[in-house]
């Protein structure tokens, strides 16, 4: 074999989005080695593609503090979040969001020149007494204005990038220490070791679990599959957010900021059906409540449409000016993939898989945590997480809108400073023994093998369909337990699938099978930790056990690759420094 090109940095991040941007920047800034990889150009990152905001009690608009923040995210969560995470997180948005603001991004003002915000769903003032108005945007893009401003700050401050490389598998010692992963150069398939004292995962989400969804193409929990690979469990990823308001039939993300400027939900009636589910704050509901109640118009027979299948979220009352002002990129995405104007017309929506609230375990150091030996829970040496790929967890069983773009600028920021310590207490890399490199090799030159075999394509799209048909927003045992056994079944063909036309498209035809193997372990750690729960919290919906059991399941789960092995680890409930928020009914 010929030998392998290496590199060597202090810190390697996997993932050019929010979370491994604003990481690397903070690392950068101390005068760290940094290599960010990333599989598409930095800027085309799912980031990107964030319309509505990011959470901070500015109090720009109406009165507001992180307390209600903090609180307003334990009760999104459906009280499975660690409640010292979330009690950080409120803390340090407000900082965050200011930061942001010098470093340049263009946030929309109001007329005294602050930030402007808009309510989002679940934002309460005074522990749940009235709707807050918390969410700081950026128009309807925000996360365009944020990854762009961050990925300057990195060019400025000598961040490393190596763009449209894919990251293959994470390269570990003995001794369980984390040294870097084995990339490949996507344009010319040529391998890649770099070689890191520690190693940072900022992979993103995987919402192409499912046929229909808000996320990009990229968005295959590369990094999740990586560490469940490398003995590191997945925390909790039986709670995944459908949005409920994604394009009927399409997926394509209509901001929930579209309910936050005044937008509601009709049914075919032309009632404003949130009236019965959520008397208090109707539309603006948390994002669990408003999914179940579309999905329980469109069961109950009064969808829209010929088909009965979607509810309309009307917005032309707002008036062409608000629209073309506060939702441009809302009624693009409309004029584009409907062919009709939201200033006149009515959009057509139906809930779509939009957030993983599950990943790899940290704390909220960025630290990933396991259990390896049936020994107590510990930190993982050299290895780091943060944003969606990471569970810390602030969002438990369901994510608060406008929290995520939060979540990886605080994690993302507090990992570079974790970081930061490690390497000044590692001033030497450890040596990196040529059989881990061997052993992600394999896993690469699997593909090369030719000859006849089903298609990755076909299998990504059954694995797909098996997810929206057995994993979706309501669930019960026998669908499920079917889901499973079809996830096996693919598993198994998996294994005799081939590339096709290895002339044309040889690399990035690679890339797609060693995505779909991802996403198969991660559809299993899915399906397998959603039968086990027996009961319903947050986006978890069991029409078999309807209600919430605190006794029993007041539990993170933790899914291990290693025998589809399932176990269990304790919410945490005390907070930094205020009073636990205890488990109450969630009603809006
Ligand atoms: C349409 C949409 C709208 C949203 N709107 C909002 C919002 O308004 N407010 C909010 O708070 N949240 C929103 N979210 C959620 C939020 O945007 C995401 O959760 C967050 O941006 C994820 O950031 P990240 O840094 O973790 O990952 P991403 O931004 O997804 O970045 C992942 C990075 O990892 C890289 N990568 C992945 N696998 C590999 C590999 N194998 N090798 C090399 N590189 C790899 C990718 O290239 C990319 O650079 C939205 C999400 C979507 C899909």
């Amino acid at each position: 074999m010929t030998k392998i090109a290496k590199r060597v940095f202090d810190t390697l991040i996997l993932g050019a989005g929010g979370a491994g941007l604003r990481a690397a920047l903070q690392l950068s800034q101390a005068d760290a080695q940094v290599a960010v990889v990333s599989k598409v150009f930095p800027t085309r990152s799912h980031t990107v593609a964030a319309q509505g905001g990011v959470n901070a009690a500015l109090a720009n608009v109406s009165e507001d503090n992180w307390h209600w923040h903090m609180y307003d995210t334990i009760k999104g969560s459906d009280y499975l979040g660690d409640q010292d995470a979330i009690e950080y997180m409120c803390r340090a948005a407000s900082k965050l969001v200011y930061e942001l603001e010098h470093y340049g991004v263009p946030f929309s003002r109001l007329d005294n020149g602050k930030i402007y915000q808009r309510p989002f769903g679940g934002q309460s003032q005074n522990f749940g007494a009235s709707q807050a108005t918390r969410t700081c945007a950026a128009a309807d893009r925000t996360g365009h204005a944020i990854l762009h401003t961050l990925y300057q700050q990195n060019i400025r401050a000598k961040s490393h990038f190596f763009d449209e490389y894919f990251a293959i598998d994470l390269l570990r010692d003995d001794e369980g220490t984390f040294l870097g992963a084995l990339v490949i150069d996507i344009a010319t398939g040529e391998p890649l070791v770099i070689e890191a004292k520690t190693t940072f995962i900022a992979t993103g989400g995987c919402g192409q679990l499912f046929r229909t969804t808000t996320n990009a193409h990229i968005n295959t929990g590369d990094g999740m599959a990586m560490a469940l690979r490398a003995g590191v469990p997945l925390q909790d990823m039986e709670f995944f957010q459908f949005h409920p308001t994604g394009i009927a039939g399409k997926g394509m993300l209509i901001t929930e900021g579209a309910r936050g400027e005044g937008g509601y939900l009709l049914n075919k009636d032309g009632e404003r059906f949130m009236e019965r589910y959520a008397p208090n704050v109707k539309d603006l509901a948390s994002r669990d409540v408003v999914s179940r109640a579309i999905a329980t118009e469109v069961r109950e027979g009064r969808g829209c449409g010929p088909k009965g299948d979607h509810v309309m979220l009307q917005i032309a009352h707002l008036g062409a000016d608000v629209v073309k002002k506060r939702l441009p990129g809302i009624r693009d995405l409309c004029q584009t993939f409907l062919h009709i104007d939201p200033i006149d017309t009515a959009i057509p929506v139906f809930p779509t898989a939009h957030y993983v609230m599950g990943g790899i375990p940290t704390d909220r150091h960025g630290q990933v945590v396991a259990t390896f030996h049936d020994g107590p829970e510990e930190v993982v040496s050299g290895l780091y997480a943060a944003g969606e790929c990471a569970c810390v967890s602030v969002h438990g069983a369901n994510r608060l809108g406008g929290n995520s773009l939060l979540d990886i600028l605080v994690f993302g920021r507090a990992a570079g400073n974790q970081i930061i310590k490690h390497l000044k207490e590692h001033r030497y890399h450890k040596p990196l023994q040529e059989d881990a490199i061997d052993k992600a090799m394999q896993r690469l030159e699997r593909w090369d093998k030719k000859g006849e075999g089903e298609s990755v394509a076909t299998l990504k799209a059954e694995l797909k369909q098996v997810m929206e048909n057995h994993c979706s927003v309501f669930r019960t045992a026998v669908v499920m337990q079917e889901g499973v056994d079809e996830i096996k079944k693919i598993r198994e063909r998996l294994k005799d699938a081939r590339l096709q036309d290895h002339s044309r498209v040889f690399n990035t035809s690679r890339i797609e099978a060693l995505e779909l193997e991802n996403l198969v372990d991660i559809s299993m750690a899915t399906m397998l930790g959603a039968l086990a729960r027996e009961e319903s919290r947050g986006a978890h919906s069991r029409i078999d056990f309807p209600t919430r059991d605190d006794k029993t399941w007041m539990k993170h789960s933790l899914y291990h690759l290693d025998g589809d092995r399932l176990d269990f680890k304790p919410v945490r409930t005390k907070p930094l420094t205020v009073e636990t928020f205890p488990p109450k009914e969630r009603v809006y």
